[in-house]
C-alpha cells in the first residue's frame, strides 16, 4: 500500500476512499461480494507478469511450468465442485465464456433462444445491441402471469423456431429454473442446451440451488458473484464438447490468459469446497427471505411473489418511487442496490420501477438474521419518506452503527 501512495498518490486515494465505501455501505447488488483475502492476495501475485498462450503442459510459451500447476489446481477443483466433466478457467468474464459457446456451436444467423432482458435474462442472451442479438436471430421466452419462467411458451417456441442453442439462466429471477425440462426439449429439437449460472453459482456449489451440470451440454458462470471468487469466467461442459469449447476461447476468442486471475480462481474454488460454504451460502439464502418477507410486509410487491436465491426484485409502485429514485435515495442513506426492470415496466431501461436486492456482500461480511431484519427495515424507512434529507441523514447512522460492527477486511 505505501508503495503505491509514494508511486501514485492520485490513484491511491481513489482505492481508499472506494475501500471506505465497501466498508460504510450496505451492499445489496445482488451480482457483488467480497472476495476473501487469499483471493485478493493470488490476484495480485506475480503471476500477472506471465504469459501462458494455450493450456496446461501445452502453451506457446516457456517457463510455464508454474503457472500450469496453478490452472490445472483451478480445473481439477471446478470440475470437483460442479461434478463437471470438463472445464475451462480462462474466460476474461461471464460476456466472454458466453461467447466463447457462441463460437464454439454457432455461425452467424442461427437460431438462439434465451430468457429476454426484460424479465430476467442477461445482455448476452440474446439482447438486441450485444453482440448475441446482432449476430444471431434471437426468440425470446419470458414469463408467464405468476411471473415465473413460462415452460410452455419457452417449448412451442423451440418447436417452432428449431434453434441450434437454447440458454436458460438469468441476472434476475429469483426462483429456481427447471434444468430437466429445459434439457427435454432441447434434446427433442436438436438444440445445444447451454446453462448461464453466473448469479446462482456460489448456491449450485453449496447444494442449495438446483445443479445444471448434469443436465446441460455446457455451462457457463461468472466466479465472482456468489461463488464470491476473483472477477472472471468459467465453462464447464461434457467431455465431447471439450475440445471444442478449449478451442472456441483459445485461439478463438483470447490470447494470453490472465494466470493471476486463475491463481485465485483456484484459491476461491478450493474456499467453495470448504463445509464453512455451504454455512454461508444457507445465511445467504436465510437473509434473502428475510429482505423478501419484511419488504412485502411493509408494503413492497416482490416479483414472483418470494424467493428461492440469493436475490429479490422489488416493484416499487405502491410507492410511488420509480428505480432510479430509489438507487439514488438509498445511495444516499449508504444502501447501495440498483434499479431493475420488472416484468411489463412501464417505465424506460433507464428509469425502471423496480430495485434488485441480493444477500451474498452482507452475508460475507457477517450480517446474519437479526441484520437482514434491520436491513429491510431501513430500506422500507427510507422508500416510505424519500424526500426529507434529515431522515435520510438519521437513516445513513443507522446503516453506519450496523456496518461498524461488521467489518469487511478489519
Ligand atoms: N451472465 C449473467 C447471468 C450475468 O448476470 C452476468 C453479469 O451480470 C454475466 C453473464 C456477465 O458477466 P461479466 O460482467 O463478468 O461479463
Amino acid at each position: 500500500n505505501i508503495l503505491v501512495e509514494q508511486a501514485d498518490p492520485e490513484l491511491f486515494a481513489a482505492i481508499t476512499a472506494e475501500n471506505q465505501r465497501q466498508e460504510d455501505h450496505i451492499e445489496l447488488i445482488a451480482s457483488e461480494n467480497y472476495a476473501s483475502p487469499a483471493v485478493m492476495w493470488a490476484q495480485g501475485s506475480q503471476l500477472t507478469n506471465k504469459y501462458a498462450e494455450g493450456y496446461p503442459g501445452r502453451r506457446y510459451y516457456g517457463g510455464c511450468e508454474f503457472v500450469d500447476v496453478a490452472e490445472q489446481l483451478a480445473i481439477d477443483r471446478v470440475k470437483t465442485l460442479f461434478g463437471a466433466e470438463a472445464a475451462n478457467v480462462q474466460p476474461h468474464c461471464g460476456a466472454s465464456a458466453n461467447q466463447a459457446v457462441f463460437l464454439a456451436f454457432l455461425q452467424p444467423g442461427d437460431t438462439i433462444m434465451g430468457l429476454s432482458l426484460a424479465e430476467g435474462g442477461h445482455l448476452t442472451h440474446g439482447m438486441a445491441l450485444n453482440m448475441s442479438g446482432k449476430w444471431f436471430n434471437v426468440v425470446s421466452y419470458g414469463l408467464n402471469a405468476a411471473e415465473e419462467i413460462d415452460y410452455e411458451e419457452m417449448e412451442r417456441k423451440a418447436r417452432e423456431s428449431k434453434p441450434k442453442l437454447i440458454i436458460a439462466g438469468a441476472s434476475a429471477y429469483s426462483l429456481h429454473i427447471d434444468f430437466a425440462r429445459f434439457a427435454r426439449i432441447a434434446k427433442e429439437v436438436g438444440a445445444i442446451f447451454m446453462v448461464d449460472m453466473a448469479h446462482y453459482a456460489g448456491l449450485v456449489a453449496a447444494g442449495l440451488y438446483p445443479n445444471p451440470v448434469p443436465h446441460a451440454d455446457v455451462v457457463t458462470s461468472t466466479t465472482h458473484k456468489s461463488l464470491r471468487g476473483p472477477r472472471g469466467g468459467i465453462i464447464l461442459c461434457k467431455k465431447e464438447h471439450e475440445k471444442a469449447i478449449n478451442s472456441a476461447v483459445f485461439p478463438g476468442l483470447q490470447g494470453g490468459p490472465l494466470m493471476h486471475v486463475i491463481a485465485a480462481k483456484a484459491v476461491a474454488f478450493k474456499e467453495a469446497l470448504q463445509p464453512d460454504f455451504k454455512v454461508y451460502q444457507q445465511q445467504v439464502l436465510t437473509n434473502a427471505n428475510i429482505l423478501a418477507s419484511v419488504l412485502t410486509q411493509r408494503g413492497l410487491r416482490i416479483v414472483s411473489g418470494r424467493t428461492q436465491s440469493h436475490l429479490a426484485l422489488v416493484d416499487l409502485r405502491a410507492k410511488n418511487i420509480t428505480g432510479k429514485e430509489a438507487e439514488a435515495v438509498l445511495g444516499e442513506a449508504h444502501i447501495t442496490v440498483n434499479k431493475n426492470a420488472i416484468p411489463n415496466d412501464p417505465e424506460k431501461p433507464m428509469v425502471t420501477s423496480g430495485i434488485r436486492v441480493g444477500t451474498p456482500a452482507m452475508t460475507t461480511r457477517g450480517f446474519k438474521d437479526e441484520e437482514a431484519f434491520l436491513t429491510a427495515n431501513l430500506i422500507a424507512d427510507v422508500l416510505d419518506n424519500p424526500h426529507d434529507a434529515k431522515h435520510i441523514e438519521k437513516i445513513r447512522e443507522q446503516v453506519h452503527q450496523l456496518t461498524y460492527r461488521f467489518p469487511v477486511y478489519g
